[in-house]
């Protein structure tokens, strides 16, 4: 079979492997879509501190189960699945408190382990989830995003009816707009210029602003009152330092983007605001149930997502897309399979 391997930073390879068996308790699932991931491309360009060359990528995947390992149902066979890529210790703390997302020796496919950008991967059975019936395989590609932000939005604490902020809206931030929607509440958007305001307008946001010229009036005028929660979900100091300022007194402000490094923030605002100031860091497969309910009750619409398909051999081209300026794209699929 085809695997594209990522050699190190910029260098893919596309490789003849053999099809991987599935050890007892393991199936192997032929891929059939694969979204890119901004982390995907981080690892690509050198900038994930946590990847491990040569591996092959890709976490956000569905497909049809080809084989079962033993003490596995021969009756997955065939089904359409999507994959939980998260490979827990099972024993820490985090894990036997059902927090896996956050167990000490975490490893994730496509980063420590590897991934789907390949005809065939070998996957857990108990991180294996069936896909609906009305879910198509493509939007299956989209259930791992749409996870990250259930868990976010879930962190916030947040009650139905109530206004949120969500500083960037690309993929991850879209979603969290697209899940608090769900949920009956007020979302104001906020974005580094008017273009991909009007972009997260589009998205299903109530009003989108630029967030550099916000002040908190500004925001709680916009959302229709003061906003419970405001969502970071670019991964930058400035952008960090907004949604504390911004932040009601007694809101929560969730940290959703990647830092690459230490920021600094003003902690006054945190003591003197009683802020919460809450981590999220992917999903259990509860957050992949409610994605997947979403998803087929039509209440969460992903069609606005997918901005185009690419076989392997795509996605070199796809990363330096992605990499470039200003770049409106939002997600790329890519099937192995053709
Ligand atoms: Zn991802
Ligand atoms: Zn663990």
């Amino acid at each position: 079979m085809r695997s594209l391997v990522l050699l190190g930073p910029g260098s893919l390879a596309l490789e003849e492997t053999g099809v991987p068996e599935a050890a007892p308790g393991e199936v192997v699932v032929r891929v059939a879509s694969c979204g890119i991931c901004g982390s995907d491309v981080h690892s690509y360009a050198g900038r994930h501190p946590f990847v491990i060359y040569p591996v092959v990528q890709g976490h956000e995947f569905s497909g049809t189960v080809e084989s079962v390992g033993e003490g596995v149902s021969e009756d997955l066979l065939g089904g359409r699945v999507v994959v939980e890529p998260s490979l827990a210790c099972g024993r820490c703390r985090q894990c036997l408190s059902g927090r896996y997302n956050i167990c000490t020796g975490l490893r994730v496919m496509g980063f420590q382990a590897p991934g789907a950008m390949c005809e065939y991967v070998a996957v857990p059975e108990e991180r294996l989830h069936p896909l609906p019936d009305r879910v198509s395989l493509t939007e299956g590609a989209l259930v791992e995003p749409c996870a990250v932000a259930v868990h976010a939005f879930a962190r916030s604490g947040v009650s139905p009816g109530e206004a949120i902020a969500v500083i960037g809206a690309g993929v991850i931030g879209s979603m969290i707009i697209k899940v608090a929607k769900a949920c009956g509440c007020t979302v104001l958007a906020l974005e580094s210029d008017e273009a991909r305001a009007q972009r997260a307008a589009g998205m299903g946001a109530d009003a989108a602003l630029v967030s550099a010229t916000v002040s908190a009036d500004d925001v709680a005028g916009a959302a229709g009152g003061e906003v419970a929660a405001v969502f970071e979900c670019v991964g930058d100091g400035r952008t960090l330092a907004r949604a504390i300022e911004i932040a009601p007194r007694g809101s929560t402000v969730v940290v959703v983007g990647v830092f690459a490094g230490p920021v600094p923030v003003e902690a006054a605002l945190i003591q003197d605001g009683e802020l919460d100031l809450k981590g999220t860091l992917m999903y259990t497969g509860d957050d992949f149930r409610r994605a997947m309910d979403l998803m087929s009750d039509r209440a969460l619409d992903v069609s606005g997502f997918v901005s185009r398909s690419v076989p392997l051999e795509g996605v070199e081209e796809a990363y330096r897309l992605l990499l470039g300026p200003a770049s409106d794209v939002m997600k790329v699929i890519v099937e192995p399979g053709g």
